[in-house]
């Protein structure tokens, strides 16, 4: 089966990884600033943080920003649950705006008709590595004082009217896993522009210790006090896991081009097609395309998903709507909220897109579509 996503790993990945476990430090060591520090410059020359998983990172987010319950996080049903469910998790109610008809992305006429002076988050997803509108959604939620965060699991190396992903919002979220556009197993990190939340995500996914003796409340102990101001978690990426991504870095120029590459041949080859629509893209961004997300016209995208998958082709569908998880519905969340999103769902279909995947295999794919749809 070709899958949808995969990693693509070289003998210098490897080698990166092997010289760790040769070393050392396996975690909490130099590779894992280095990493961070590199992280931090790709994303507009802000401090990053390392985690755990893109799950964790947006955990962090969502904790460093301050959100609890009471406190009001507005985000888009067209994403991966965490997005919402970590903010959930911290006691906020999630509202969901609908997404642009076209895009799949948050919208920001949507959004501004939502805040309050209770929204502290807006949480837009960059849905198949196409940034979001950034500058709309900064005039929005600078009425009420809300922080954007932009979760970037799918668009690490995009731009935004020349500015990179990372440099677009308050706060921006990585994921790592193999399917993304990089990857260090499980990782992730966050980018905040502010230091202060950057240091209070920091601590969060570092059990909450302070190690700076300026801020310490206790004062009677030796050099090696430590102590904990606010609960955190152990969401440490290890020194491995960053040797990998430092090596995966140094190849994301050829990441974005085999990715644009692909993303041209799959344009090319299904322009004429009938019973299809392609993925549109704004003039003002870059991508380093995670999905290539078609619509299936005329109710046939479970059969296009089934008979395409029959065909050996690891099609998947990005994303049910988030409230639609039983999880959402119990909490009262009714269809019917989001009708862009809902009828997104309703006809996505993503065809295989990842650095390795050759054109013969992408030529494959496009005749499996075609007589798919026959
Ligand atoms: C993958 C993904 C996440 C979560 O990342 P993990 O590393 O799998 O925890 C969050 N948001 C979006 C949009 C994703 O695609």
């Amino acid at each position: 089966m070709l899958p949808y996503g995969r990693q693509s790993i070289t003998d210098d990945d490897i080698e990166a990884v092997t010289a760790i476990l040769r070393g050392d430090w396996l975690t909490t060591g130099p590779t894992v600033a280095a990493f961070e520090s590199r992280i931090g410059e790709l994303a507009g020359g802000h401090r990053a943080v390392s985690a755990t998983s893109g799950s964790a990172a947006l955990h962090m987010a969502y904790a460093a920003a301050g959100i609890a319950s009471g406190d009001t996080v507005i985000s888009t049903p067209m994403t991966f649950i965490a997005t919402a469910s970590m903010a959930s998790m911290l006691g906020a109610s999630v509202i969901f705006a609908d997404v642009e008809e076209d895009t799949a992305l948050i919208d920001p006429a949507a959004v501004d008709a939502l805040v309050d002076d209770k929204t502290k988050v807006v949480a837009a997803v960059d849905y198949a590595g196409h940034p979001a509108d950034y500058d709309r959604l900064a005039a929005v939620t600078a009425k009420v004082g809300a922080l954007v965060l932009d979760d970037a699991a799918h668009s690490i190396g995009s731009t935004y009217n020349g500015r990179p992903v990372g440099d677009l919002a308050d706060i921006t979220t990585f994921s790592f896993f193999p399917t993304k556009n990089m990857t260090t197993g499980e990782g992730g990190a966050v980018v905040a522009k502010d230091p202060l939340l950057a240091q209070r995500a920091h601590e969060f996914h570092f059990i909450g210790l302070v190690r700076d003796p300026d801020r310490f409340r206790i004062s009677t102990e030796g050099a090696w006090h430590q102590e904990v101001h606010e609960f955190g978690v152990n969401y440490r990426l290890t020194d491995i896991a960053s040797a990998l991504g430092i090596a995966q870095l140094r190849r994301l120029d050829h990441f974005r081009r085999r990715r644009q590459e692909i993303t041209r041949r799959y344009d090319i080859a299904l322009q004429d097609v009938d019973g299809v629509r392609l993925p549109v893209q704004r003039a003002n961004v870059e991508l380093v395309r995670h999905l290539y997300p078609v619509r299936i016209l005329d109710g046939r995208r479970r059969e296009v998903f089934e008979r395409m998958r029959g065909d050996g082709i690891g099609v998947q569908v990005n994303y049910m709507p988030v409230y639609w998880h039983p999880v959402y519905a119990d909490a009262g969340y009714r269809r019917g909220m989001c009708p862009n999103a809902e009828a997104f769902y309703a006809e996505e279909l993503s065809l295989p897109i990842y650095p390795d995947l050759t054109d013969d295999q992408v030529d494959r794919v496009v005749d499996s579509l075609i007589r798919a749809l026959r």
